[in-house]
């Protein structure tokens, strides 16, 4: 607008020089010559401007293609002048309004199924028709170790069974595969359930990852428990049958042999017995439908009640049994029944593994929230190969040993179930002559207690 007035300015001066001197044209003088000079340089100043404008404004104009060229939609020219660049310089400004907003519908809608994307459980990959990730997911990051965007999906999961998929996928075939391989997640190897597709407009695949470790590792260990509790049950099973048999086929004739070996029926029987027992005890346990009762325990007379109990047997093997801490132990929050089973087991391995001449000590303390209660005894104690593993159903450091105690390889993992779901800890350590199996119970009194009672 400034522009064309300059202009018109330019001209009013020129037209006015030009009229005076018309006028003084009958009698020209040197103010007349003057007045049309100074028109002229009015006149070149005024379209020197105008053309320094238009340079500008050009320049400005090259600047904002230069910017759009590069996908740059921030910049505008916002040009005033109503002439034919100013129209341009509209023009390219309502360009760039429209490309930046199909840019920011774009973005929009990516980040809205990257979003999608990261709240799902399994990790996605996306390729374009080269193969290379164009979106993905964090679980997919987290599971390779990188951001696997921009690299090809056979670089990202390197397994010649899903690059296999990847080329039926680029010809247009989905496929599910299952593949194991080195996730860099804590854990080491991950087994994948993998289902690879081509997208809908053939322009790339995408992937969907299934992590199943856990879900293998649960069959294996079904797989395992199944044959175990079927080799535990075995053995005494055979041992009946065989000497009943024995006894059937004559030695019942022989009393003095005869009672040997129904003593020995007997004790596989028993052996049976307890093996069926803990069986059904650690189903019930493991179960998610088992309601414990938590109330207020007295843990100290309950311990007492448990170390009698137990007395014959250290008696029988001359060990020394020292408690502590007994009578000042305040309650705790657990279920009595449940309680009582953990203390038994663990006041029962301790005497069974003590040598005989040895000692089992059983000291109480309050922690903080918690009540402290380790039981300990002397002898070999358990490796640190082992200890790990003492609670796996099943586990024992010396099988032969804990049949002879008439142990069943069951008694931790029913404590360590019974532990969880008491709310309390456990752990186990072997050191200096000392097996000590400590445990950690939220007391009755503390606030903790309270947040666990409470209805809602
Ligand atoms: P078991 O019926 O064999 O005693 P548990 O599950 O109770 O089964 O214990 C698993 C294994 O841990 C035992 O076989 C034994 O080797 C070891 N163990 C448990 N308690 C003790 C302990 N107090 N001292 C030494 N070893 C122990």
């Amino acid at each position: 607008m400034i522009r064309r007035y300059t202009l018109l300015g330019g001209a009013i001066a020129l037209m006015m020089a030009v009229l005076y001197a018309i006028w003084r044209a009958a009698k020209p003088d040197l103010s007349g010559w003057l007045v049309l000079l100074a028109g002229f340089a009015l006149a070149s100043v005024f379209s020197w401007m105008v053309a320094r404008d238009d340079a500008r404004d050009l320049r400005r104009l090259q600047k904002l293609v230069d910017a759009l060229s590069v996908r740059d939609y921030g910049m505008r020219v916002r040009l005033q002048d109503p002439g034919v660049i100013g129209a341009l310089g509209r023009s390219l400004d309502a360009l760039a309004d429209g490309l930046s907003t199909s840019e920011q519908k774009k973005r929009s809608r990516k980040d809205r199924l990257r979003t999608i994307l990261d709240a799902m459980a399994e990790a996605v990959l996306v390729t374009d028709a080269d193969g290379h990730i164009t979106l993905s997911n964090e679980v997919l990051a987290d599971l390779v170790g990188f951001d696997p965007e921009g690299k090809t999906a056979v670089e990202a999961i390197r397994h010649p069974d899903f690059r296999r998929a990847v080329e039926d996928a680029q010809q247009g075939f989905s496929g599910v595969l299952e593949i194991e391989i080195d996730g860099l997640r804590e854990g080491g190897r991950r087994v994948l359930r993998a289902s690879v597709s081509p997208l809908r407009n053939h322009q790339g695949i995408v992937a969907v990852f299934y992590d199943i470790t856990a879900e293998r590792e649960a069959d294996r260990v079904r797989r395992d428990f199944v044959a175990n509790a079927g080799h535990e049950l075995r053995t005494p099973l055979t041992a009946i049958r065989g000497f009943a048999e024995t006894l059937r086929d004559g030695a019942i004739r022989d009393p003095e042999s005869a009672k040997g070996f129904l003593d020995v029926i007997l004790r596989h029987a028993q052996r049976l017995q307890a093996l069926v027992d803990d069986l059904a005890d650690l189903s019930r346990f493991e179960g998610e439908e088992l309601e414990l009762d938590l109330e207020p325990v007295d843990a100290g007379p309950l311990l007492d009640q448990v170390v009698r109990g137990l007395e014959s047997q250290s008696k029988a093997k001359r060990l020394k049994v020292v408690c502590s801490g007994l009578d000042e132990a305040p309650p705790v929050l657990a279920d009595k029944r449940a309680l009582e089973q953990v203390l038994v087991n663990l006041i029962d391995n301790a005497i069974k593994y003590t040598p005989d001449g040895g000692e089992v000590r059983v000291d109480v303390a309050p922690e903080g929230q918690d009540l402290f209660i380790e039981v300990a005894n002397t002898g070999p104690g358990i490796s640190s190969k082992h200890l790990p593993r003492v609670f796996e159903r099943f586990y024992r450091v010396d099988a032969g040993r804990s049949r002879e105690l008439g142990g069943t390889g069951l008694g931790l993992s029913i404590v360590k179930h019974l532990v969880s779901k008491i709310g309390a800890e456990i752990n186990v350590d072997s050191s200096d002559g000392w097996t000590r199996f400590q445990l950690s119970i939220p007391r009755a009194d503390s606030p903790k207690s309270d947040t666990r009672v409470s209805p809602s």
